[in-house]
């Protein structure tokens, strides 16, 4: 077993070793993107139990420039599923009553398309620096070279003097457009959590993030809380709290060093105007809270990416099954 899974074939090929391993605990949906990959949503549960009895939660990852969300996520199902991690060592978790209680769903790879584009498997800065890993994920701007391109909800190739090749960040939806996922509705991972909500009515939503600049330079992960812009006062004290459950567990973690305090998004102009469009009304409905991992350098190896990911998310299961 490779220990970051983050591709698309290992994705599909774990998923097939976990169907065969414990098929009545797990149910696949997907979408079909654009592009012909599968975009799925993985769901965990004990299906003897009626749902209205149980708590659903959604954990995600929209960047196919971040892949220690997806291997995070990899091995908390490994987990759920197995009762090891992907490393072999036991859970910490109770499966017997998370499997009975909650309804836990993941959506391990949002943008395969852009995935699959990236030059690397985890990015451990022995790769490239900032700079260059940047114009992987927006693309090389061609009108400031070196400098990494826009950043849009939306666009056609048509319209402008884009990067070639497209930024990983992108997906492609169609014949001329491509699309930051979680900045609209008309990504794969969108449509994925919108079908499985249908279904489960989640009640939380982790999204799970890398990124290389924090407030101090000796801060490598830390909890982002929703836009004060838009934010629903009687959900922000339960996100603040489940923050800082998570922000506790990464400090007990070699290595791991947070932010001691939650961040609010601090996006201003049009970035929180496509933020307000997608996620001000799940934010009046359902709990949700953002992880930010350091990505692109040396003291974050696989192991560490994988493991802050997948420390949040359990975190987040067993708070579930303290309600
Ligand atoms: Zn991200």
């Amino acid at each position: 077993m490779k220990n970051f899974p983050c591709r698309q074939h290992e994705l599909e090929a774990k998923i097939k070793e976990w169907q065969k391993i414990n098929p009545d605990i797990i149910r696949i949906d997907h979408v079909d993107s654009y592009s012909g990959y599968k975009v799925y949503g993985i769901t965990i549960s004990d299906f003897t139990i009626p749902s209205a009895q149980k708590r659903a939660h959604y954990f995600s990852q929209p960047h196919a420039h971040e892949p220690g969300t997806t291997a995070g996520m990899i091995d908390v199902i490994e987990q759920l599923v197995t009762g090891k991690d992907i490393y072999g060592r036991p859970t910490t978790l109770n499966l017997k009553e998370v499997l009975s209680r909650a309804i836990l769903s993941f959506c391990p790879n949002g943008n395969p398309f852009g995935r699959e584009k990236a030059p690397v498997d985890c990015w451990d800065g022995s790769y490239c620096d900032n700079e260059r890993f940047w114009c992987w994920m927006r693309g090389d701007d061609p009108e400031n070279p070196g400098h990494m391109w826009k950043r849009l909800n939306v666009w056609d190739i048509r319209d402008y003097n884009a990067p070639d090749p497209v930024g990983i960040v992108y997906e492609q939806i169609g014949e001329f457009r491509y699309a930051e996922p979680n900045r609209t509705q008309e990504s794969s991972y969108f449509k994925i959590f919108n079908k499985l909500d249908a279904q489960y009515h989640f009640e939380a939503w982790f999204d799970l993030h890398q990124c290389e600049e924090f407030r101090q330079k000796n801060y490598n992960c830390e909890v982002l809380l929703c836009s004060k812009e838009f934010c629903n006062p009687a959900k922000e004290p339960e996100n603040i709290q489940w923050a800082h459950q998570v922000l506790e567990a990464w400090a007990e973690y070699p290595g791991l060093f947070p932010d001691p305090a939650p961040v609010p998004l601090s996006y201003t102009g049009e970035q929180l105007e496509y933020f307000r469009a997608n996620w001000s009304p799940l934010h009046q409905r359902i709990n949700i809270i953002n992880t930010e991992v350091k990505n692109n350098s040396p003291e974050m190896t696989p192991e560490l990416q994988l493991k802050a990911q997948s420390i949040a998310i359990e975190v987040s299961i067993k708070r579930l099954m303290k309600k």
